[in-house]
């Protein structure tokens, strides 16, 4: 057998084209464009990739990108004075802090500085408990996307045995409750968890997000599951690869050998990070404006 692979790239470019479309519907109607600030600290540079991509992504759907770029140096103070304002900015809709902060800035203090209804991240711990409790918020962007994968994939999840491989409070957390809020039978599996591979085995759909190379085997796998892999590790550098390849949480060639689907890295789960960011600006925009999107297309 030989796994379909799950195309998030495609999927985010849809997903994309169809924010920009409801995005020129939002401004029309408004009168302004949707905005997302990005606030960048330091010189971290992975960090200043994902925020020129981000930015670029945000003008291409039409909406306005609002990049702030302070010095390593800046004050933990200074931040906060910095999100109270976009706060109070009606053009701003969305407010993404680029993560990891420098240290000595407490990151748990800065998260809980953005104002609930424009945390698009969905870090803020009035969402994590909105999504919890199954009310209306805002729902991390990396599972929200593998959540869109998977239903594009499977269609209805209801009864499906679900395994989340890690328990961060940016994906492994979120992606479970997204699951069970579908009513999948939700499993969460961690460093601590006792024979990973025959919890593994259980699952119909499996959803990795370690952070370790290939750790996932195939033969961990139940034959037919779906398959998907959050985990982006860069390998050390070789000749074919002098920058280190880019592999993810489960070894790709055995698992599609057993998988009916899985997501490659790249190409995969990571796509539809900035395409869910876009969306979550989008429902921001409409919800401060008191307006209705038209279809339920998002
Ligand atoms: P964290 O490091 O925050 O969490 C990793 C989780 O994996 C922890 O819960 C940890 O368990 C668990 N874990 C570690 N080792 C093992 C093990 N040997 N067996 C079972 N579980 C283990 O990572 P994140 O959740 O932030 O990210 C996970 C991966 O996803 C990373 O590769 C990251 O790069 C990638 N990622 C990709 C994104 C994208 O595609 N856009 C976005 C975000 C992340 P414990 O809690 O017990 O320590």
């Amino acid at each position: 057998m030989s796994a379909a692979v799950i195309d998030g790239k495609a999927f985010a470019a849809g997903l994309r084209q169809r924010v920009g479309v409801a995005a020129a519907a939002f401004a029309a109607q408004a009168g302004r464009k949707a905005g997302l600030a990005v606030v960048l600290v330091g010189e971290d540079p992975a960090s200043a990739v994902y925020v020129r991509a981000k930015g670029k992504a945000t003008l291409e759907a039409g909406m306005a990108s609002f990049e702030h770029r302070l010095p390593a140096a800046t004050s933990e103070a200074e931040l906060l004075a910095l999100i109270a304002q976009l706060n109070a900015d009606p053009a701003v809709d969305g407010i993404l802090v680029q993560l990891p902060l420098p240290a000595g800035i407490d990151e748990q203090a800065v998260i809980a500085a953005i104002a609930p209804d424009k945390d698009v991240d969905g870090f803020h711990i009035d969402n994590a408990g909105r999504l919890a409790v199954g009310q209306e918020g805002f729902v991390p962007c990396t599972p929200l996307g593998c959540l869109m994968l998977l239903q594009d994939a499977l269609g209805d999840l209801s009864g499906k045995e679900a395994v989340v491989i890690g328990r961060s409070n940016i994906v492994g957390k979120p992606m479970a409750q997204l699951l069970l809020n579908a009513n999948a039978t939700v499993t969460i599996a961690h460093s601590r968890t006792a024979d990973l591979p025959a919890v593994v085995r259980r699952a119909d759909i499996v959803v990795a997000a370690v952070g370790r190379p290939e750790m996932i085997r195939g033969d961990w796998l139940k034959p037919g599951a779906v398959v998907i892999d959050v985990g982006i590790n860069r390998l050390a550098p070789t000749d074919d690869a002098p920058k280190g390849r880019l592999v993810g949480d489960v070894a790709y060639d055995e698992a599609a050998g057993v998988a009916a689907a899985i997501t490659p890295v790249p190409g995969g789960v990571g796509p539809m990070t900035i395409a869910v960011l876009l969306r979550n600006t989008l429902v921001a925009a409409y919800r401060h404006a008191g307006l209705q999107m038209e279809g339920d297309a998002l």
